[in-house]
């Protein structure tokens, strides 16, 4: 039994993994300010509400707690918002993660997941992409996390950090139980904006263009279900506590779904009519992203079992059709 920390353990990936964490018997401390997640969110565990930049905060923890490993899910993530405020971003997401990565340098805890983004690589020149392609992000957002990115190589050097970097593309889904899902606000995310369109909540969903050099002229996501995500932090975990290397991994299951595809697919899980607006396209979307997988399969044996969007959407649906308003706290 391990002690993890999850530093943003309130919000919709990191409530997940409380959740698998205490289901395989270890003991988590979730840090979060709640200024987007839910105290709901949070299944068991110990809770800590305050913000992971607070030195003398993450001090007293480390100081009264082992902590074997920390997970850092605490991030802003929308992009159009980075481009309108950047300075936000680079604080919260890189300078905040250095005053986390330097409280836990003083406390001599060594190892660290970190969520990173397929938003890393930008308009990608091939897909699916390899994890060796360029990183030239194309927003802030993106170089926020870059740089974190960059920050634990040199903290490694300099004091023998070792990190698993897992640069997500398009999470989705919810816990097959119900009880836990994903509720954003403003939500942005096209799943659950079409489920909120299946279940009146919308009126309609916007198809941010249909005029992209895709096969159907929508643009095209690697889709992975939150579970799978986690149990990849688990595995990197894993890694890193028996004394692997530090390592950076996509985290995408080479599927290619169009925004159209999962607005049909919706359509069929739901039962009901889901109408579909086409609109100007959204500044920033790549028009494809997609994953190579293999390294994360070959190095950490890491297997998606939800490999399909349909069965990602049903999980997702039980958790709208459950909770409607989304979570009341
Ligand atoms: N999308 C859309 N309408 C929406 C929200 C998203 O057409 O209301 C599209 C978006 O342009 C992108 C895809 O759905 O091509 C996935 O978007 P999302 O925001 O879920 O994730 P992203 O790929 O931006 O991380």
């Amino acid at each position: 039994m391990q002690t993890y920390l999850v530093v943003g353990g309130a919000g919709y990936i990191g409530s997940h993994m409380v959740k698998a964490l205490l289901g395989r018997g270890h003991e988590v401390i979730t840090l979060d300010d709640l200024s987007k997640g839910h105290r709901e969110a949070i299944v068991g565990g110990d809770v800590i509400e305050g913000d992971l930049g607070d030195r003398e905060l993450l001090g007293s923890l480390f100081s009264s707690r082992r902590v074997d490993c920390v997970m850092h899910f605490a991030a802003f993530s929308l992009v159009g918002e980075s481009v309108e405020q950047p300075l936000a971003y680079y604080l919260n997401n890189t300078g905040k993660t250095a005053s986390l990565l330097l409280a836990m340098k003083e406390h001599g805890v060594g190892r660290f997941i970190f969520s990173s983004t397929a938003a890393v690589y930008g308009e990608p020149e091939s897909v699916p992409i390899m994890e060796g392609a360029a990183t030239e992000p194309t927003n802030p957002y993106g170089r926020s996390k870059l740089t974190v990115e960059k920050a634990l190589a040199d903290c490694e050097t300099a004091h023998g950090l070792r990190y698993a970097t897992l640069r997500y593309f398009n999470a989705a889904g919810a816990d097959p139980s119900g009880a836990i899902g994903e509720d954003h606000s403003p939500e942005t995310h096209l799943i659950p904006i079409v489920l909120q369109a299946a279940s009146g909540k919308r009126e309609s969903i916007a198809i941010f263009g249909d005029d992209w050099d895709t096969p159907d002229g929508t643009c095209v996501r690697d889709y992975v279900h939150v579970n799978d995500l986690v149990d990849a932090h688990i595995l990197a975990a894993e890694h890193l506590l028996s004394g692997g290397e530090s390592l950076t991994c996509n985290l995408g299951c080479e599927n290619c779904y169009s925004v159209r595809e999962i607005i049909d697919i919706s359509r069929e899980v739901t039962g009901r009519e889901i109408k579909a607006v086409v609109t100007p396209r959204r500044p920033g979307d790549p028009a494809r992203l997609v994953a190579s997988s293999e390294k994360i399969r070959n190095q950490l044996g890491w297997r998606p079992s939800f490999d399909d969007p349909r069965a990602i959407i049903e999980t997702a649906w039980k958790w709208h059709s459950e909770h409607p308003e989304g979570y009341s706290s």
